[in-house]
């Protein structure tokens, strides 16, 4: 090693400590991998000491030099990081996101039509600003009611619209892929109780027909790697919020204003009480936003913290708001 080479991770490259092993984590190839937590210590002393390679390795004897250059080979060879001869350029921190507690997603649960005034609901989220909405119908629909709702929202400000439907006479290949071409903010469509199974997934849309019955909110809060979320922002969402109900609103089946469908408490029902004022004035309504990773039994020694879902409704004990997601197998 040379007096002047120094280590540094590749910008989009985190590392995770657990209680057993840790992970580096690469958000550009989209690749998890699992190393000893001996590896991650010494990995994180020589970067963040600030010293060369060389300059770090006087603080070791021979036989432990060989083990950090081992590790400092695997970092280089699988393109983990690099070496350098300019530190500056390549600052250590990769700085904190900048975050506001605005709403970024909306779930809406629709069992009946008439339960509630669901395009008033709709105009109370689209005065949040949310970018993002799923809605979920728990009974069969007629596409033509369904094709209203989808266009209710084009020409406004929301980014992607998902929903779930549930498979009838009037739910085809034909009329689905038709519905997801012909509007403008649908993103993906979930058919549930369908009789076959595939998914469709095209550069702007995915469609999933599922023979599971979906028929209410209690299909939810599955952990499991492929729901990870592997990008840089959530990665740094996660350190500080909790990963499914940070900036989430909902309004349930009966029309019940919560964090998330599935959740026993409210904050009343839309009939009577404004999204907006809710959001800005109701104290308790961000409460559970702060329920990070780093906080919950568990999770909080689990190498795949931040980039794994979460999940504050199921709950391994139900009377812990603190306890490990219930459908998680993971042993960290
Ligand atoms: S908290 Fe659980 S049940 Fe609620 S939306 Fe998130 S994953 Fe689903
Ligand atoms: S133990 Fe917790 S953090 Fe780890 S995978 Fe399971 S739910 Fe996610």
């Amino acid at each position: 090693m040379k007096k002047n080479e120094y280590l540094r991770l590749h910008s989009e490259v985190y590392l995770t400590k657990g209680k057993n092993k840790s992970v580096l984590v690469d958000f550009n190839r989209k690749r998890i991998e699992y190393i000893p937590n001996d590896m991650y210590t010494i990995i994180n002393s020589i970067i963040d000491s600030n010293k060369s390679i060389y300059e770090f390795l006087l603080y070791y004897n021979s036989s432990d030099c060989e083990i950090i250059k081992e590790y400092i080979e695997y970092v280089i060879d699988n393109e983990f990081g690099f070496i350098t001869k300019t530190p500056k350029l390549f600052p250590v921190e990769k700085g904190l996101i900048c975050t506001n507690l605005d709403i970024t997603n909306a779930i809406v649960d629709i069992e009946k039509m008439e339960s509630y005034n669901i395009f008033d609901t709709f105009d109370q989220i689209l005065e949040l600003k949310c970018p993002h909405l799923e809605i979920r119908f728990y009974s069969p629909i007629k596409m033509s009611e369904i094709k209203r709702v989808i266009e209710y929202f084009d020409n406004t400000l929301l980014r992607s619209l998902h929903i779930l439907i549930q498979f009838n006479n009037d739910v085809n290949e034909i009329s689905v892929t038709k519905l997801i071409e012909s509007t403008q903010k649908l993103c993906s469509v979930i058919i549930s109780n369908s009789p076959k199974k595939s998914i469709v997934e095209k550069e702007y849309y995915y469609i999933e027909w599922t023979s599971q019955p979906i028929l209410d909110e209690t299909h939810c809060g599955f952990v499991h790697q492929s729901y990870f979320s592997m990008t840089q922002k959530s990665y740094l969402i996660n350190q500080e919020y909790n990963s499914c109900l940070y900036g989430k609103i909902s309004v349930d089946k009966k029309g019940m204003i919560k964090n998330c469908p599935s959740m026993k408490s409210n904050f009343g029902s839309i009939k009577n009480r404004n999204l907006k004022e809710i959001v800005e004035n109701d104290k308790l309504f961000k409460k559970v936003w702060y329920l990070k990773k780093d906080l919950i039994n568990i999770c909080k020694s689990c190498e795949l913290r931040y980039i794994c879902s979460d999940c504050r409704v199921y709950l391994e004990n139900p009377n812990d708001v603190y306890s490990k997601p219930l459908n998680c197998n993971y042993v960290p």
